[in-house]
């Protein structure tokens, strides 16, 4: 039984070596990645109530790898926030979102405004986050409100940091700030109306639980009418059926998101579908 124990550790060691050297490999092709700017940002488009796009939508990175085709960013944002990559990627993509609607703007000129998400790890200390939104739109003449900030509630739990401070001035701006994945994390509502917020996300697992769980019904409409009260508007995540629209109808959320109205598309695809010739 020793044997046996000593087995076990070198087959348990094994794995968690071939684990590390994955991790190393991927970390390495996100270094080559950032250089060579092989990512690609996606639009999900937002829905009002009766399913009209609102000249809104979610910008999503992927990963064109040479080898493994298309990567979505569930198997990389973590690793790149945990080997310190994650700030140059989240530089990438302020860089082409605001390309992208300025982009938009001056060809239809009304704003269509683009949703993106930060990570925490993103926001650094010294106010350079807040300072690269103002001064790189301001440089593309895009009016601040086309972009929408999505910050997780975990973000906001540090409310003495320095977070705050940009978060208010990025808000002073008319930079919009929504919190995304509401209702999973920490939630305390001090900060929705000590940071101005503009948008909650209601989280998918929510809005999933809709049609069999009278007390997700409860709770979204608790949130809807405490976030109606301080004039913050509520979108709806990962709506999928149309029973589950026609609730959130009824308890008067502002927007739809999900894949009953449209998946995520190519910048392209989402201009010519969404944005050109759409009613103003
Ligand atoms: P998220 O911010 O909650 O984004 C919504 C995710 O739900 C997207 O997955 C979207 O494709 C998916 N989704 C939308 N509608 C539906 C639906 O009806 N049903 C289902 N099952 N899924 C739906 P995606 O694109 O794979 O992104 C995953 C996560 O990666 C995002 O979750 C976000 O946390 C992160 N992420 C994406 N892009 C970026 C980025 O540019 N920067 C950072 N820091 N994180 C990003
Ligand atoms: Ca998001
Ligand atoms: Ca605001
Ligand atoms: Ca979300």
């Amino acid at each position: 039984s020793k044997n046996k124990g000593r087995n076990r550790y070198e087959f348990f060691s094994y794995l968690m070596e071939d684990e590390a050297l994955e991790k190393r490999r991927l970390i390495e092709d996100l270094r080559i990645a950032i250089r060579e700017e092989q990512f690609e940002l996606y639009y999900q488009p937002i829905f009002s109530l009766d399913g009209q796009c609102a000249a809104k939508a979610e910008a999503l990175i992927r990963w064109n790898h040479p080898k493994r085709g298309l990567v979505s960013p569930g198997e990389f944002i973590e690793v790149a926030e945990s080997s310190g990559l994650i700030g140059l990627i989240g530089d990438w993509v302020r860089k082409q979102a605001i390309s992208d609607a300025a982009t938009w703007y001056e060809k239809t000129g009304h704003v269509v405004q683009i949703s993106v998400n930060t990570s925490p790890l993103q926001i650094d200390q010294g106010g350079n986050w807040a300072n690269a939104w103002i001064e790189q739109t301001a440089a593309k003449d895009l009016p601040p409100q086309a972009i929408l900030l999505e910050v997780t509630e975990n973000t906001l739990m540090d409310l003495s940091s320095p977070i705050q401070e940009q978060i208010e001035r990025l808000s002073q701006h008319g930079i919009n700030i929504a919190i995304d994945d509401f209702g999973v994390g920490y939630s305390s509502l001090a900060y929705l109306q000590k940071l101005d917020i503009d948008v909650l996300k209601i989280d998918r697992s929510f809005i999933q639980d809709l049609q069999t769980n009278e007390s997700s019904v409860a709770l979204i409409r608790a949130i809807i009418t405490m976030a109606h009260n301080l004039e913050v508007l509520v979108v709806a995540e990962g709506v999928e059926t149309e029973v589950q629209q026609q609730l959130l109808q009824q308890l008067a959320c502002d927007y739809l998101q999900g894949f009953l109205f449209a998946k995520p598309m190519p910048a392209q695809a989402f201009y010519e579908s969404y944005v050109e010739g759409a009613p103003v």
